[in-house]
């Protein structure tokens, strides 16, 4: 996947109206997401060029004629490279990041941050202090906070990894969800099959009764309107299924494990029409998930 756009851009500015802002990087497409009420901002998930993390500070605390407001939260939804790199650039604010991402293991960490390296050698971004997230505020299940009048709660939803939290900011009827959604009817799934496809009942169930009319994903575009939202939800479940069933059915017709994975991976990709390249290999990455499950390696003694 190669990055090769050359600036930065607003997708939403922000303003008293909507205090949104959300920043795309040149880098994978990536949102970073502010919102500000008051003298006080949050930012969720600011990554990734310096500059850009620069930008989005910028964005959130600055207006005309008066002081700036202060970041005061840094939401970090969950530890993957893309998400952490920008929590240690609001010196003051507090960090609020799941327990499950605070406790990951030393090994864990360790391959996070040398991926971050090799990602930082690609963008030519010098990061010599960076360290893995250090929460302020942990939570299990939920967490609320308040930003100005704002209110605001992450609540942790794993199936996209197993720390996967997402950001939901009542007033302004929008959930950011991290790395889901991010392609509807392409799960981005790096953890269980299940789990996602648990936690995407679980959002929807949250969508219908919250009302939200806004989906904020970590990558790629928003989704506005209370009926685009499920109907992305719909079409991503809907998607996982009949991967699912495919993956089913090729085990009962006596395929390889690989002859599964494959077959089941180019049927979801026929029914969407698409082929080859990122697409093909998230397919090709979701079957083996779902097939660990379907058909569980045997474990050796
Ligand atoms: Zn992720």
């Amino acid at each position: 996947m190669t990055s090769a756009v050359e600036t930065f851009r607003f997708l939403e500015h922000g303003s008293p109206a909507d205090p949104v802002v959300v920043l795309r990087s040149r880098f994978w497409n990536f949102n970073a997401i502010g919102f500000f009420d008051g003298d006080e901002a949050c930012v969720v998930d600011p990554g990734i060029y310096p500059d850009e993390i620069e930008a989005l500070r910028r964005a959130v605390c600055e207006r005309a004629g008066r002081l700036p407001r202060r970041v005061t939260h840094v939401a970090v939804t969950h530890s993957h490279h893309d998400h952490i790199r920008g929590w240690m650039r609001f010196p003051g604010a507090r960090i609020v990041f799941p327990r499950a991402g605070v406790e990951k293991s030393e090994a864990a960490r360790t391959r996070i941050l040398a991926t971050k390296r090799k990602i930082d050698e690609q963008l030519g971004v010098e990061d010599e202090g960076f360290r893995y997230p250090e929460a302020d505020i942990v939570f299990d299940e939920r967490c609320t906070f308040t930003i100005g009048d704002l209110t605001a709660e992450m609540r942790f939803l794993p199936g996209h990894s197993n720390c996967t939290s997402v950001v939901w900011i009542p007033a302004l009827r929008t959930l950011c969800t991290a790395d889901y959604l991010v392609s509807p009817g392409l799960a981005y799934c790096r953890w269980e099959a299940r789990a996602f496809e648990s936690a995407l009942a679980t959002m929807r169930g949250w969508c219908e009764s919250e009302g939200v009319t806004r989906i904020l994903p970590a990558h790629n575009d928003p989704i506005e309107g209370a009926d685009a939202v499920l109907a992305a939800i719909d079409l991503e479940a809907r998607t996982f299924a009949f991967l699912r069933d495919r993956v089913r059915a090729e085990i009962t017709g006596g395929r390889s494990r690989e002859g599964v994975v494959r077959e089941a991976a180019a049927a979801v990709a026929r029914q969407r029409g698409s082929s080859g390249g990122r697409r093909a290999r998230q397919d090709t990455d979701n079957a083996r998930r779902i097939l660990a499950e379907e058909w569980p390696e045997p474990v050796s003694p």
